[in-house]
């Protein structure tokens, strides 16, 4: 297969972040730029919270994908892009609706009350600081009584 961009996008939409199953790194906004030649093939992508142990799995992931689909490419560069912080805003509107769907609150940044992702309500409890995945917090629902996850903030 000739190696372009759209290409490479189809390849990264098969990589899940290990923290949020549901979710592909693409509609996540973790990729910020591909480059391409031929021969070499270069990721960058932001990582949501830099202390998330599944990074580094996430990364060899990536790799092993991109070369199945190229093994005739004779470099394959992954890369985490420090100098710009992941935000919220990067969530595609796919992005968005899968968190939802899975119960886990779109991030939020600053003191504001977390919406429940079941029902709405602002009526919302962290429950336990250290939840399923190293990254999300564990809340509970006051209005309809459903737990869910929420990313941890910054
Ligand atoms: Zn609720």
């Amino acid at each position: 297969m000739t190696v372009s961009a759209e290409a490479i996008f189809d390849v990264l939409r098969q990589v899940r972040d290990p923290e949020i199953p549901t979710l592909n790194i693409v509609d996540m906004g973790l990729v910020r730029e591909i480059r391409h030649t031929p021969e070499v093939i270069q990721v960058d992508l932001i990582p949501t919270f830099s202390g998330c142990p599944g990074l580094e799995l996430m990364r060899r992931e990536i790799e092993r994908r991109l070369k199945d689909t190229w093994p005739e490419a004779s470099e394959i560069r992954v890369r985490f892009q420090l100098k710009e912080p992941w935000t919220p805003e990067r969530l595609s509107q796919d992005g968005q609706e899968q968190l939802r769907q899975a119960g886990i609150a779109p991030p939020h940044l600053g003191d504001a009350p977390l919406p429940c992702p079941i029902c709405g309500s602002l009526n919302t409890r962290l429950n336990e600081v250290y939840a399923s995945a190293a990254c999300l917090s564990l809340y509970r629902c006051l209005t309809c009584h459903n737990p869910f996850s929420a990313f941890k903030p910054w």
